[in-house]
């Protein structure tokens, strides 16, 4: 595959931005090679500067659940633009995204929408400790809430990619209040609660992490945070900004039926444009300004574009049959690629909750940070090339989950499963 023009933008984009890119995983370090410059996407494919074609199965991190370009998003944006960019005053909009998100989000009684995913869980732990009066946050080691200071600790994504999973620049002050225990693991929760008794606001997590590799929670695990939680007057916040919308209409709280007092979301609801949103209790949201004291604010928040192009994406997951047929098409990519596994003595383990899977290379199971560490991660970049010169665009890291859209075809996938059969015959 010819990725000529490519490499010339990466050159001279590595000299003006870092690493050539606007968010670390982007620049290809984990697997090594130039990444494709992307100029335009469709339905389940993406184009490349070279003219190349890839099934997409990162669609933008997550966002992407209808395809690329859907039609009906394109349409509203657009209508949305003509009518103004931005007005920083309260829209019509905003009230129809707010009563959507309430509707099918079964923690959320109200909301209050920001910028991105970041900004989101941001804000969250700030409401958790405004009301609480306490400090102390706990976090799951590998999963991933943005890069504000907090929790820039044990983290998934970027930083397990690059083996700097604690990043620099973060005030120790800071640092010390994030505590971490490891995902899946209930007797660890209540060893940190005993080490620190009434002085933790907030346990946040994944729900289903995605940003380590996808992993399932064990039976049972959601159930005991939640009374855990209950027992001692800690917030469960759930990180819903990747599986919100993705694994079922009212997100992972709504598959497991386990109810946090606050989510924070992302990704889906702004179908591709900048967005993220947090919500939870009546009570918890009325501490935020102006309305209560804990402060938080936007310029852009609750943009018409990315409201817009949110709530049309949010109609189209409203209707029936949707993620149903999600499940049908990553059953399909999973069956398929176990068999591809199955003739091959490459140890490899397989995860996947609804339309989110992860292949590790390692021989599983994986279901914590430590057990996906253990993943061959030389190993999964050779099958990473393998597939991007066969046409197939996975994230190029270990630690990150792939994403079925309602976009992907049989053939699609049928054509993956073929791609991967003929690079694990390499590895
Ligand atoms: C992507 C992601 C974030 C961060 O969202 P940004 O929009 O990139 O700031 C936070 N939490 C989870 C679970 C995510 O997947």
């Amino acid at each position: 595959m010819n990725r000529t023009r490519s490499s010339e933008l990466f050159r001279k984009a590595q000299e003006l931005i870092p690493g050539g890119v606007n968010s670390p995983v982007r620049a290809f370090r984990a697997v090594g090679g130039t990444p494709p410059f992307i100029k335009s996407a469709r339905g389940s494919k993406i184009y490349d500067a070279d003219g190349n074609e890839y099934i997409d199965y990162v669609g933008s991190w997550g966002p992407m659940i209808l395809g690329h370009c859907h039609p009906a998003i394109t349409e509203a944006a657009v209508k949305a633009l003509e009518n103004g960019a931005s007005f920083g005053a309260p829209t019509e909009l905003e009230v129809e995204m707010a009563e959507l998100v309430i509707k099918c989000v079964p923690s959320v009684e109200m909301v209050r929408m920001v910028n991105s995913g970041t900004e989101a869980t941001m804000s969250a732990i700030r409401v958790a400790r405004g009301y609480t009066g306490r400090d102390k946050i706990v976090k799951c080691e590998g999963c991933y809430h943005g890069h504000e200071d907090s929790f820039l600790v044990k983290a998934g994504s970027g930083l397990t990619t690059f083996g700097v999973p604690t990043s620099p620049g973060v005030p120790k002050d800071v640092s010390k209040n994030t505590l971490t225990v490891p995902y899946n693991s209930l007797e660890a929760v209540e060893a940190i609660i005993a080490a620190n008794k009434g002085e933790i606001a907030c346990i946040i997590l994944e729900p289903v992490p995605g940003n380590m590799g996808c992993i399932e929670p064990g039976a049972g695990y959601l159930e005991g945070l939640r009374k855990i939680t209950e027992r001692e007057g800690i917030i469960l916040i759930f990180d819903e900004v990747m599986s919100g919308f993705r694994l079922a209409l009212g997100g992972a709280q709504e598959r497991f039926g386990v109810t946090p007092d606050m989510t924070t979301m992302g990704k889906i609801i702004g179908g591709g444009l900048p967005v993220g949103a947090y919500g939870g209790k009546k009570e918890l949201m009325q501490k935020v300004s102006p309305v209560g004291p804990v402060y938080q604010a936007g310029t852009l928040s609750g943009n018409p574009l990315a409201m817009s192009a949110g709530i049309v994406t949010l109609k189209e997951l409203m209707k029936p049959g949707v993620y149903e047929a999600l499940e049908k098409k990553s059953v399909r990519l999973e069956t398929g690629l176990k068999k591809v596994a199955a003739k091959y003595p490459v140890p490899a383990s397989f995860t996947r909750v609804g339309s989110m899977s992860t292949v590790f290379f390692a021989p599983g199971p994986v279901f914590d940070y430590e057990s996906a560490l253990k993943s061959d991660t030389a190993r999964f970049g050779k099958f990473f090339m393998g597939m991007l010169e066969r046409g197939v665009n996975l994230a190029p890291s270990q630690f990150e989950a792939g994403f079925m859209s309602l976009a992907h075809s049989d053939e699609d996938i049928d054509r993956t499963i073929a791609a991967a059969d003929e690079v694990w015959a390499t590895l």
